[in-house]
């Protein structure tokens, strides 16, 4: 059977050291490659591109997407100015991956946004977000000290969702590394996952299309949380 090919939206970075500081280079977080191989997926990573059609090309070679993590989101791209506590910003990817989920909606490709892709999900659909999480998390911690692949606050998975369905399981523990969060619901989507503290962990767009994403970051679990590795499986299998 063929395997599905998974388009990965990518970051730039300019690097801090050596000898090549005048580049900018495309990257994504290598986790996310080995959660998709694993996962029986052949990932392809997209890189920021702003010609509509070229986008629109990308996501041509695709069988779904995947919204990766990042940068804080533009606020102005819902209705509100920059607080205090907003970090950096990256508008040009903002803006491709705006595009790349309209092609992939076109396309009715399936899209799973993590912790940012998330956000920019919820944004794409006329949602909005907090910008800094200290305004809803009542102190409970969201962007952890630990080591990324620990599990550090109880995450709830609502019953009956295309989540629940991927992990079949109603609690689990999941890591924290996201500095945003939803505050207004995108019309048409449904909370999949809360917190303690009542933060939306997890989204999906009601009806056939799937299109869900998740707060936390599964992809930095896989190697030591076997349910993390059956969320990616699960994925991959609707694919095919
Ligand atoms: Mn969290």
């Amino acid at each position: 059977m063929k395997k599905p090919i998974i388009g990965i939206t990518t970051n730039t970075l300019a690097m801090a050291e050596g000898p090549h500081l005048a580049f900018e280079r495309s990257y994504v977080n290598h986790d996310y490659v080995d959660a998709l191989t694993q996962a029986g997926a052949v990932p392809l990573l997209l890189p920021i591109i702003a010609d509509e059609e070229s986008i629109d090309l990308q996501v041509s070679c695709l069988d779904a997407v995947v919204i990766s993590g990042g940068p804080d989101v533009n606020p102005l791209l819902y209705g509100e100015e920059p607080s205090d506590k907003l970090e950096f910003i990256n508008p040009e990817r903002d803006v491709f991956e705006l595009s790349v989920i309209r092609a992939a909606i076109k396309r009715k490709l399936p899209i799973l946004g993590i912790c940012r892709g998330l956000q920019i999900l919820n944004v794409a659909f006329g949602g909005t977000l907090y910008q800094d999480v200290a305004e809803i998390s009542e102190g409970q911690q969201h962007s952890q000290k630990a080591k990324k692949h620990v599990p550090s606050h109880t995450v709830e998975i609502v019953p009956h969702s295309k989540l629940y369905a991927l992990i079949e399981e109603s609690t689990v523990f999941t890591n924290s590394l996201h500095h945003q969060a939803i505050k207004k619901l995108a019309l048409g989507f449904k909370v999949n996952a809360v917190a303690k503290d009542g933060l939306i962990e997890g989204f999906e767009k009601d009806g056939d299309e799937f299109i869900l994403g998740v707060q936390w970051h599964p992809e930095n679990m896989i190697k030591t949380d076997p349910l993390m590795q059956k969320f990616f499986k699960s994925f991959v299998g609707l694919l095919k």
